[in-house]
């Protein structure tokens, strides 16, 4: 059994030895399955996902040491991707990010998440944001689009 998306539709591939009935049950099984995997790979769209994503990021790569008070998405801020607080444990994300790859905006959260705990861009900031993987590729995307764009790095 497989399935996979072909542009807007969906190839399900089934055994023929199915009847009606169970093939109808393994379709809406799969949708399911593919709905909520892509969920998981889409950036966060409104300010609750995003802090969700941040306490997950957070849990996975923090361990959990990196507790925001909000983390939202903001439309005013241009020369920056994000920016944090840490005397209030605020985290703002500009909308910059948004339609940019999910691990591009994890990168980020990660990054102002560990401003929480390390103020500075300090080593001992970047032992912490290196515990994300994709750190140093999110960092070579974001050069590239800042250099297009001649904006300021990362804040
Ligand atoms: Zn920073």
């Amino acid at each position: 059994m497989s399935a996979y998306r072909d542009g807007e539709k969906t190839i399900v591939m089934l055994p023929s030895s199915l009847t009606k009935a169970e093939e109808e049950f393994e379709i809406a099984r799969i949708l399911e399955r593919l709905d909520g995997r892509e969920r998981r790979n889409r950036p966060p769209t409104c300010d609750e996902e995003l802090m969700e994503r941040a306490m997950e990021l957070s849990r996975r790569y923090l361990g959990g040491r990196a507790v925001p008070r909000s983390v939202r998405w903001v439309a005013n801020q241009r020369s920056r991707w994000g920016s944090c607080t840490p005397e209030d444990r605020t985290i703002r994300i500009s909308s910059m990010l948004r339609g940019m790859p999910v691990w591009v905006v994890d990168y980020i959260l990660v990054h102002e998440l560990a401003h929480l705990l390390e103020p500075g861009h300090n080593a001992a900031f970047w032992r912490l944001v290196n515990h994300y993987p994709k750190t140093e590729r999110a960092r070579g995307y974001l050069e590239g689009v800042t250099a297009a764009r001649s904006l300021e790095p990362t804040g």
